[in-house]
C-alpha cells in the first residue's frame, strides 16, 4: 500500500506554531513511508478564505522544508460534493432541518438545564409535509444534516490506541448550510475517499468529528482511512498558544524574530515524543526516527526559550558556505568567512552578527579614565603578537596581571571600556581577533 496524506489548512490565517506542526508530523510520516502528500486548500468559506493566506501557508510550508506533490481547492469541487450530497439524500442519510440558530440555542440550554447532554434532538425527522410547506411559506431553508447510526464506531488511532464512540451519543452534524454550500465534515470525508487518503493526521480536537466521518465514509464507500490524532500543543504555564512565538505567524518568526527554518522543524519533530530534541541541520535523521508510537497523548508545551536555543546551535554549527546567501539576503555580504568563524558561536540569531560587525567595524567611542592613560599604554605595549585568535585575550590579560598591579575588575573594565566604549557588551575573548592589532591599539590610546 503506498501512504498518501494530507494537510489540509483553512486559508482563513497565517500559519502559526500550531498548525506548522501537524503539516510537519504529517510529511515527516510521509516522507518515512515513501508516500504521497496532498496539501488541500480547505476554502468553502468563501467570505474568510484569501488568496493571500494560501499563498502565506505555501510560503510557510516551504520556508520549512515541507514539499507536497498534489495540491486541490475544495472550492474547485463543489460539483463533486454536490453529487454525493444528492445521493446521499436519495439514500435517506440526510435530512432537511428548519430551526433557526436561535430555536438551536434554546433547546441545547433546556436540554444543559435538565443535565443531559446537548445532542440534537432530531425533531427534523418527525415534520410532516404541512409544518414544511409551513416553513416554506415563511421562506426558511433547509440546513441538512448527516443522520447517524446509532451503533458502536469504533478505530484504533495510531496515537490514541483504541477509541470507541457510540452514534447514539453524537449530534447528527450539518453537512449543508441553508445557502446551499457544503459543510466541512462532508467535503473533508469526500476528498480523502477521491484522493485516496490512507491516513488522516490531524488535531485531537477533530477525535468527535472522526467518530462522525467514519460513518460517512462508510456511507459513501464503505471504508474509513487510518487516523493519527496529535495532542494540540500549550504555553509553558498549559494554556493555549498565545503568547510571543507561540502565537506568531511562521511569516513573522522567520522575517522580525529572524529565525532559522531548522530550529523549528528540530522542536517540532521531536516536541510531545519519546526522543531527545536536539538541533539538526536537515530533517533526514528527523525522517529515519520518526514514529508515531513514540508521541505520547498528554499535551506538549511550547517554549520560545527553547526554540531560540536550538537556533543558536544550528547556526554554532553553520559553516560559511551554508549562511553565505542567507546572510546576503539579510543584506550582510560584507560578513566574509573569517569574520563569520569569529561570531558564529555567539549568536542567537543570524541577524546578530551584524551588531558584532558594528562593534568590530564602526565607530566606537573609547573610554579612558584619567586613572587608566599609564595602563592602557602598557595594555599597548603588552599586546600579543598575530595571528590573533581566542586565546589572545587570555594570553593578553595574564601578562597584564604579571606585569601592573591590576586584577579582576579593575584589569577588564578599563579594557572594556576602551574597546566597546560600553560597561556591558560582547565577550572580549570574541572581539579582540576581530579588531586585530591595528584597531585595537588605536582604541587602546584614544
Ligand atoms: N481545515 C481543517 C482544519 O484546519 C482540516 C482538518 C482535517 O485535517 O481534516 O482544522
Amino acid at each position: 500500500m503506498t501512504v498518501k496524506v494530507r494537510f489540509a489548512p483553512s486559508p482563513t490565517g497565517f500559519l502559526h506554531i500550531g498548525n506548522a506542526r501537524t503539516a510537519l508530523i504529517t510529511w515527516l510520516f510521509c516522507q518515512k513511508n515513501n508516500g504521497h502528500l496532498l496539501l488541500r486548500i480547505d476554502d468553502t468559506d468563501v467570505e474568510r478564505s484569501k488568496k493571500e493566506y494560501e499563498q502565506a501557508i505555501e510560503d510557510g510550508l516551504t520556508w520549512l522544508g515541507i514539499n507536497w506533490d498534489q495540491k486541490e481547492n475544495q472550492n474547485n469541487r463543489l460539483e463533486r460534493y454536490n453529487e454525493v450530497i444528492e445521493k446521499l439524500k436519495a439514500d435517506g442519510r440526510l435530512y432537511a432541518c428548519y430551526e433557526t440558530p436561535e430555536e438551536l440555542g434554546l433547546k441545547r440550554k433546556a436540554q444543559l438545564s435538565r443535565g443531559v447532554p446537548p445532542t440534537y434532538d432530531r425533531a427534523a425527522l418527525e415534520l410532516t409535509e404541512d409544518d414544511i410547506k409551513k416553513f416554506e411559506a415563511e421562506s426558511r431553508s433547509a440546513h441538512w444534516r448527516f443522520k447517524l447510526n446509532h451503533a458502536p464506531i469504533t478505530w484504533t488511532d495510531h496515537i490514541r490506541g483504541p477509541i470507541e464512540f457510540n452514534g447514539k451519543d453524537l449530534s447528527d452534524p450539518v453537512v449543508l448550510r441553508e445557502n446551499g454550500t457544503p459543510l466541512y465534515h462532508l467535503c473533508s470525508v469526500i476528498d480523502d475517499i477521491d484522493f485516496g487518503i490512507t491516513h488522516v493526521v490531524r488535531g485531537e480536537d477533530h477525535v468527535s468529528n472522526t467518530a462522525t466521518h467514519v460513518q460517512m465514509f462508510e456511507a459513501i464507500n464503505g471504508q474509513a482511512p487510518e487516523f493519527a490524532h496529535l495532542s494540540l500543543v500549550s504555553d509553558t504555564e498549559g494554556g493555549k498558544l498565545s503568547k510571543r512565538l507561540g502565537a506568531m505567524s511562521l511569516k513573522d518568526i522567520k522575517n522580525d524574530e529572524g529565525l532559522e527554518p531548522m530550529s523549528i522543524v528540530s522542536l517540532l519533530a521531536r516536541l510531545g515524543t519519546s526522543d531527545p530534541i536536539e538541533p539538526y541541520k536537515t530533517a533526514d535523521e528527523l525522517i529515519e526516527s520518526f514514529d508515531f508510537s513514540k508521541f505520547s497523548r498528554s499535551t506538549p508545551k511550547f517554549d520560545s526559550d527553547e526554540l531560540i536555543r536550538l537556533n543558536s546551535k544550528i547556526l554554532h554549527e553553520t559553516d560559511y558556505t551554508e549562511a553565505k546567501d542567507k546572510l546576503a539576503e539579510l543584506g550582510l555580504d560584507h560578513i566574509d568567512e573569517e569574520f563569520w568563524n569569529g561570531v558564529r558561536a555567539n549568536l542567537e540569531r543570524m541577524k546578530d552578527a551584524q551588531d558584532w560587525w558594528e562593534m568590530a567595524n564602526g565607530k566606537v567611542n573609547s573610554v579612558i579614565d584619567a586613572e587608566d592613560k599609564d595602563f592602557m599604554a602598557k595594555a599597548s605595549e603588552l599586546l600579543p603578537p598575530a595571528p590573533w585568535n581566542d586565546e589572545t585575550f587570555s594570553a593578553w590579560t595574564k601578562s597584564l596581571k604579571e606585569n601592573t598591579d591590576r586584577k579582576g575588575k579593575g584589569l577588564f573594565m578599563p579594557l572594556r571600556k576602551a574597546l566597546t566604549g560600553m560597561e556591558h557588551g560582547p565577550e572580549l575573548k570574541v572581539l579582540l581577533p576581530l579588531l586585530g592589532p591595528e584597531k585595537t591599539k588605536k582604541r587602546l590610546v584614544a
